[in-house]
Order: structure tokens, then C-alpha cells, then sequence
């Protein structure tokens, strides 16, 4: 297949690519690094451990501007507010263009703690991200490494670069013992 995706990566957290500057937002990759400061994958799992709280699927999403500035964080919502489009990622994303005042996210960077769905994945090309990182993968329900890898179309005029494996074990953990506890 000649996916048009040009990086994806599993299980190997990539530096950051992006001049940084001073070297501390590249910290929020190296996820060894949890006691410097909370990375924006240990938001989203936070929001995913929220979600299951409120006995929702875990699984959180959080918008990071050119900067690296945090703009939105979100968790699965679809049962709360009986609307199954209500997942992190694409909550997130509103929040994030309702707090530019734009349809747009150019330059922003989205980290969720499981590979996106068809919809998200649509919707994540749709706002122009930059940069999709994401956790676990999702062979069932993902629409970025697997189903129709929403991304490689020649019809998905935006793609992301992506990242996957990002805070992976703990994001599959949480997953596996939330559908567990429902058995
Ligand atoms: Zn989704």
C-alpha cells in the first residue's frame, strides 16, 4: 500500500521535530519524564481515567497549539450526552476551534490516548491538525493504521504527521480493564 502518511511510528515516542527553543516543551515527549511536568499524553490519560469514572469508554484527547500551549481537553462523553459523536477527540477539537474562534486548528497538535476512529480521524483532517500522536492502537475501531486508514485517501486533502504509541501501555491498561469490569 502507498500510504501517504509521512511518519508514523509505533511504540517509539519521537522527539519532538519542531524547534523548541529552550528544550522544555520537547520534554513532553519523553514520557521517563513524568515528574518534570505533566506532558499532554498524561492530560489525555487523565481525561481517559476520568471518563471511565463517569462510565464512559477511556478515552481523552487534548488540542495543543503552535506553542505548545494546552487549548482543550476532553474525555469520551457519548453517554452523558446521548450523542455517539461525542468522543475525546472530536470534543476536544470543538472546544479547541471555539477558543480561537476558528474552524481551523492549523499548527495545532492533538494527542489521544487511542488511535482515532473514521469519524475522528475525518474530522481531525477536516481542522488541519499538524501533528496526531496517539496511545493505544485500535484494531477493531481505528481508522489511522487500520479499517480504511482515513489518512492515506487520495481523497483526505489534510493528513498529519503521526505518532503512534504515545503512552501506549497505560492507554491499552485502562482500556482492557474498563471493558473487563463490564463483562
Ligand atoms: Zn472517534
Amino acid at each position: 500500500m502507498g500510504g501517504n502518511w509521512r511518519s508514523l511510528h509505533l511504540a517509539t515516542p519521537t522527539p519532538d521535530p519542531s524547534p523548541q527553543g529552550g528544550g522544555e516543551k520537547g520534554a513532553a515527549v519523553p514520557l521517563s519524564f513524568r515528574m518534570t511536568r505533566a506532558s499532554p499524553i498524561d492530560l489525555a490519560l487523565a481525561q481517559a481515567r476520568a471518563a471511565a469514572e463517569r462510565g464512559e469508554v477511556p478515552v481523552g484527547a487534548v488540542v495543543t497549539g503552535p506553542d505548545g500551549a494546552v487549548l482543550a481537553a476532553a474525555g469520551n462523553r457519548t453517554r452523558e450526552l446521548s450523542d455517539p459523536t461525542a468522543h475525546a477527540e472530536m470534543l476536544a477539537i470543538r472546544a479547541a476551534c471555539a477558543a480561537l474562534g476558528s474552524e481551523r486548528l492549523t499548527g495545532c497538535d492533538l494527542h489521544v490516548t487511542l488511535e482515532p476512529c473514521p469519524m475522528c480521524a475525518a474530522a481531525i483532517s477536516f481542522a488541519r491538525i499538524r501533528r496526531l500522536y496517539f496511545g493505544a492502537s485500535d484494531p477493531k475501531g481505528g481508522g489511522v493504521e487500520h479499517g480504511p486508514r482515513v489518512f492515506s485517501h487520495a481523497t483526505c486533502h489534510h493528513s498529519p504527521e503521526v505518532y503512534g504509541g504515545i503512552g501506549e501501555a497505560e492507554a491499552a491498561a485502562m482500556l482492557k480493564e474498563f471493558f473487563a469490569g463490564r463483562r
